[in-house]
């Protein structure tokens, strides 16, 4: 983590009173240009930054103990506003190689990843294609603020990222852009979703997903395209339901490299 100065962030205040300390030698004057190379430091103090994604500074300067002491409720709005905010502030989120603006999407179980990208495409209608980040509550409540605004970049370089570009290099590159954009340049660009090891071999290495047309959540992958695509899924409450509404629609599966 870069060592940056504690600051009230209005999640409470320390037992102690606060870090104490005077700071005023260190404001830089109103009229100052921003650097070139901006640091996490000097965004955290440029107004301008602040009045563009101020939840996400807030997120990105919490003192970890302060931040995981406030309640889920307030740490989650901080979370979803920080992500509209960054969208928002992201040029590129507007007009992305996929077609279709990023938005933020929902709160939804994601089993053990913190948060994705989803990007789907209507049959028929383009209007309709959707990109959005989906965001995983069970998972990010448990986690440092820093990681959780490193994941909000992350899905972000996805969402400005073209359909199937999984965790390549020109992720990669949209991901390392966003970071330095924010002043985290210290960062390395992760390159997995947190997933378990097996679920993010499934998904990195197999070339076909199957998802089940009437539970979406019911997700499994194959080496190559099935001959036929009267396939039915079994997975939990379809074991229970007429065949013909379980069936399995497959396709490229978008984080496929090899
Ligand atoms: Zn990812
Ligand atoms: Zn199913």
């Amino acid at each position: 983590m870069i060592n940056i100065r504690r600051q009230d962030i209005g999640l409470g205040k320390t037992a102690g009173g606060g870090s104490g300390g005077s700071f005023a030698s260190h404001r830089r004057a109103a009229a100052a240009p921003p650097p070139a190379i901006e640091t996490e430091e000097n965004l955290l103090q440029n107004a301008n930054y602040l009045s563009q994604v101020p939840n996400f500074a807030q997120i990105m300067r919490a003192d970890p103990e302060q931040w995981m002491n406030t309640p889920w409720a307030e740490r989650k709005k901080i979370v979803e506003r920080a992500t509209r905010e960054i969208i928002a502030a992201t040029p590129e989120a507007q007009d992305t190689p996929f077609g279709t603006p990023l938005t933020f999407g929902e709160w939804k179980p994601l089993g053990s990843a913190l948060a994705r990208n989803a990007k789907r495409r209507h049959l028929t209608q383009p209007e309709l294609n959707e990109n959005t980040v989906q965001m995983n509550a069970s998972q990010l409540r448990t986690r440092e603020p820093q990681t959780i605004a490193n994941t909000i970049l992350h899905e972000v370089a996805h969402g400005i990222d073209d359909w199937g570009g999984g965790h390549g290099d020109r992720w990669a590159k949209k991901h390392r852009m966003l970071l330095d954009r924010h002043g985290m340049t210290e960062r390395k660009v992760e390159q997995i979703h947190w997933d378990t090891d097996r679920e993010h071999a499934a998904r990195m290495v197999r070339k076909i997903v199957g998802t089940c047309q009437r539970d979406p959540t019911h997700i499994s992958y194959r080496d190559g395209m099935p001959r036929s695509r009267m396939y039915i899924c079994t997975q939990g409450a379809c074991r229970g339901v007429p065949q013909a509404e379980r069936l399995i629609s497959y396709a490229r599966n978008p984080q496929y490299i090899g």
